[in-house]
């Protein structure tokens, strides 16, 4: 099969890396990696080939990687499979750390530096010296140790069930009777998804304060005096610090949590409650019956379609590229891994999108959403350096996230009119309690990590302090001792530690990006396809004003923001 990209050009092969290669075995690579090591050179053109061939070379790794997670995602029931991908991540990926790393020092010590074009090559520069800086080989093992960690974290979860209605439910699945009309239904279903989760609790507790030392020590051994300043290096936080971060927490906990408890009270009265119990947040407060926009993936598709079509011609042909080939996986079946994602395969240059498409409402945001990654990845496909064909996530986010708020005009295709309002309403009423919920996450991690010797009476303290300051306004009593561990729930925590504000900063440059959709649809549009195709090249303020987006999460921000949300509302039925 020859790889080609959506444009139908097949991207430029390179001599070096052979067209063969089996990159799940490191005896392969290794020569390779070695005689870019090895490799004298002497100009600043000979720089620029071996930044080139390398990036050919961890595009064929990266790749290798990519599709060993695919297929494993998609029959998690098949040991072998399974194995392969562990396999890669044990005894492949070490080595790539390592030399990835020695290939970095070459690159940034290298004299002919100073000589590769300022403007091209001054973010790749910055974050490779990053790389380079916080690098120590101690940390290897004690970083494969946290990935194992997650491992059990996930494997922990995924292995609870709950016996409800004479049938073994996932959670996943137990989510749905969240959603039912009778509140008697919901209350069990709720309470058998915590106890369930209560049950583990300590095990959780266990895990995560294992992981709170080895990020420690791992912050330590690099030079750094917690793991947040750490953590902001590595993930290349040149152009934020953890004052804005704080500045966000107040802005959501000033502007978005007073319109969360309205929200919550109105909702109290409409389901004709005494008290707000957590287990009344999901149902449909009006007792309509839930959204139903298709039935089956072929439809969603055919859908999607059209709906990317008329909201501009070249993103319908980019969405349309994805069919066909191996580049969906859309419908929910038994042996998939639960949840969404898209994944860039980096030689082919071909985006996949996994799903568990089920018919609902939230499957069609996860299909838009998700599409919007797709774009960026097949936007970047012509960028020669593996290190711009991905941006940072604080903007990936707003390519994805715009394209929920973008498709409201066309839900047609999917709903009546009313069921397109009631779709936008709920979408934008999210935002409440999306922001507070991102500020918690956060919050709670920068306490975590600047107080690394907290014990766990502590921890649970400081996570109510948060819920009061951020949480809905729903009676927990007699369900305190779920309260407590309810932060156990967001994966995050465990397995990408400091990845969550992104959410935050992202949702304000996609609401930017739709108000602009407002007054000038194919400004909008080119605006996105502008700032998408800079990849990761350009540092993320120049990344949003390439889209004609403002860089800031600040109070002002947010509450100019949340005001433009409020205005649109009050045009929709209630
Ligand atoms: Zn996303």
């Amino acid at each position: 099969m020859i790889p080609t990209t959506a444009s139908g050009t097949a991207p430029a092969a390179s001599a070096f890396v052979p067209a063969d290669l089996d990159a799940a075995r490191w005896e392969n690579l290794a020569p390779l990696y070695q005689a870019l090591l090895d490799r004298k050179v002497d100009g600043v053109d000979g720089l620029r080939r071996l930044l080139l061939d390398r990036s050919e070379l961890d595009s064929a790794a990266s790749e290798t990687q990519t599709n060993l997670y695919i297929n494993m995602t998609c029959h998690t029931d098949d040991e072998q499979i399974k194995a392969a991908y562990l396999d890669f991540v044990e005894r492949v990926e070490p080595k790539l750390k390592e030399a990835g790393f020695e290939l970095d020092r070459k690159i940034v010590g290298s004299p002919h530096a100073d000589g590769l074009d300022r403007r091209r090559h001054e973010v790749l520069l910055r974050d490779l010296q990053a790389d380079v800086a916080i690098f120590r080989q101690e940390n290897i093992p004690l970083q494969t140790e946290e990935t194992k960690l997650d491992q059990q974290y996930e494997e922990t979860c995924g292995a609870m069930t709950v016996d409800f209605r004479g049938e073994e439910r996932t959670l996943p699945q137990m989510a749905r009777f969240l959603e039912e009309t009778d509140r008697a239904t919901r209350e069990e279903a709720w309470r058998g998804i915590w106890e369930r989760r209560y049950r583990d609790h300590e095990r959780l507790s266990e895990i995560f304060d294992r992981l709170v030392g080895l990020r420690a020590q791992v912050a330590r051994n690099s030079g750094f005096a917690s793991f947040r300043d750490y953590m902001f290096k590595r993930k290349h936080r040149f152009d934020y610090a953890p004052a804005d971060c704080e500045a966000f927490h107040r802005a959501a906990e000033e502007v978005c949590v007073p319109v969360l408890r309205r929200l919550n009270a109105r909702r109290r009265e409409a389901l004709g409650v005494d008290s707000l119990r957590p287990w009344d947040l999901a149902v449909d407060s009006k007792g309509r019956p839930p959204l139903r926009p298709f039935d089956g993936a072929e439809e969603l598709i055919e859908k999607t379609s059209r709906l990317f079509h008329r909201m501009e011609p070249s993103l319908g042909t980019m969405f349309d590229s994805l069919r066909g080939g191996d580049c969906l996986d859309l419908d929910s079946r038994k042996g998939k891994a639960p949840g969404g994602y898209q994944a860039h395969r980096d030689r082919s240059r071909k985006p996949f999108i996994f799903m568990n498409a089920a018919g609902l409402h939230r499957d069609l945001e996860t299909m838009v959403h998700e599409a919007g990654h797709a774009f960026h990845s097949i936007l970047c496909n012509d960028e020669p350096l593996l290190h711009y064909r991905h941006a940072p996530l604080e903007f990936a986010e707003v390519a994805s996230m715009s394209m929920e708020l973008l498709s409201f005009p066309y839900l047609g295709e999917f709903y009546d009119e009313a069921q397109v309002a009631r779709a936008k309403r709920e979408r934008l009423e999210d935002l409440s309690a999306l922001l507070p919920w991102v500020a918690t996450i956060d919050a709670f991690q920068h306490w975590i990590y600047t107080h690394p010797e907290h014990s766990r009476d502590e921890r649970t303290a400081h996570w109510l302090e948060l819920d009061e300051r951020f949480g809905a306004a729903v009676s927990w009593d007699g369900l305190e001792h779920y309260r407590q561990m309810s932060w156990q729930r967001q994966g995050h925590l465990f397995g990408v530690p400091f990845y969550y504000i992104e959410y935050g900063i992202a949702q304000l440059g996609a609401l930017q990006l739709w108000l602009g959709f407002k007054a000038d649809r194919a400004r909008a549009i080119e605006n996105y396809r502008r700032a998408l195709r800079l990849g990761g090249s350009r540092p993320l303020p120049e990344l949003f004003e390439a889209a004609e987006l403002t860089f800031d999460f600040g109070p002002d921000t947010v509450k100019r923001l949340m005001d433009d949300v409020q205005r649109e509302l009050d045009t929709l039925p209630l």
